[in-house]
C-alpha cells in the first residue's frame, strides 16, 4: 500500500496514518515529524528548516525532496508507506514520481482530507503532542485524563510552536496557495479519492478503509 494522505493542517493526516500504520504495518512518513527531529537534534539542517518552520512557511523543496527521497529507500517502505505531509507544492510531487519511478513503485492513491477552515483552527490551537512519545491529543476533543500528562507513557505534553494563532493563518495561507493544486495534479493521474475529514474519527478511518478495499 503506497499512499498520500493530502489535506491542510489539522485535517488529521497524522491521526489517520498512526492508525493505518497499525492495521497495514507500514511506516508513516511524515516530513513535519522528521524535520521536528532535526530541529530537536539541532543538525545544520535543522536548524534552518526551523526558521521557515516558525513562520509557518514551508521548508525549501530541496531540503524535503532530499529526507524523503532517502527515506523511501530504506527497508521498511519496501512493502509500502503513508506520505504525511509530503508532497506540499508540485514540484515535490514531480519529484515523487521521479523517485518512485526508479524505485520501480507506484502510488496506489492519494486521500485528500476535507474539512473546513475555522474547524481546522480550533483543531490546531488546542492540540498537543507527548514529548515522550509523540501521541496527540486535544484539550477539548481528546483530552488526557491528567492536564498535561500523557496516558500512554506519562510524559509532558506541549503544544507546537507553530500551533500558535498567528502562525496558523499563515500555514493555511500557504496550504491554500502551494497544495491545494496539487488536488488537481493527483486528480488528472486518476489518484484523488476526497474524504469528508469533518467527520469523527472512526468514521473518517471508515471511509478511508472502504476506499483502499475497494482500489
Ligand atoms: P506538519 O507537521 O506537516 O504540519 O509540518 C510542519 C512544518 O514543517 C510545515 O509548516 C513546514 O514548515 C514544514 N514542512 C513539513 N513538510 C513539508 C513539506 N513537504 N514541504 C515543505 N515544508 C514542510
Amino acid at each position: 500500500m503506497k499512499l498520500i494522505l493530502l489535506g491542510p493542517p489539522g485535517a488529521g493526516k497524522g491521526t489517520q496514518a498512526a492508525q493505518l500504520v497499525e492495521r497495514f504495518s507500514i511506516p508513516q512518513v511524515s516530513t513535519g515529524d522528521m524535520l521536528r527531529a532535526a530541529v530537536r537534534e539541532q543538525t545544520p539542517m535543522g536548524l534552518k528548516a526551523k526558521e521557515f518552520m516558525d513562520k509557518g512557511a514551508l521548508v525549501t523543496d530541496e531540503v524535503v525532496i532530499g529526507i524523503v527521497r532517502e527515506r523511501l529507500q530504506q527497508p521498511d517502505c519496501e512493502s509500502g508507506f503513508i506520505l504525511d505531509g509530503f508532497p506540499r507544492t508540485v514540484p515535490q510531487a514531480d519529484a515523487l514520481a521521479e523517485t518512485l519511478s526508479v524505485l520501480g513503485k507506484d502510488l496506489d492513491a492519494v486521500i485528500s482530507l476535507h474539512v473546513e477552515t475555522d474547524a481546522l483552527v480550533e483543531r490546531l490551537v488546542g492540540r498537543r503532542s507527548c514529548r515522550g512519545c509523540g501521541r496527540g491529543f486535544h484539550i477539548s476533543f481528546d483530552p488526557p485524563a491528567k492536564e498535561g500528562v500523557c496516558d500512554s507513557c506519562g510524559g509532558e505534553l506541549f503544544q507546537r510552536d507553530d500551533d500558535k494563532e498567528e502562525t496558523i493563518r499563515k500555514r493555511m495561507e500557504v496550504y491554500h496557495q502551494q497544495t491545494v493544486p496539487l488536488e488537481n495534479y493527483y486528480r488528472q493521474a486518476g489518484l484523488l479519492k476526497a474524504v469528508d475529514g469533518m467527520a469523527p474519527i472512526a468514521e473518517v478511518q471508515q471511509q478511508v478503509l472502504g476506499i483502499l478495499q475497494a482500489l
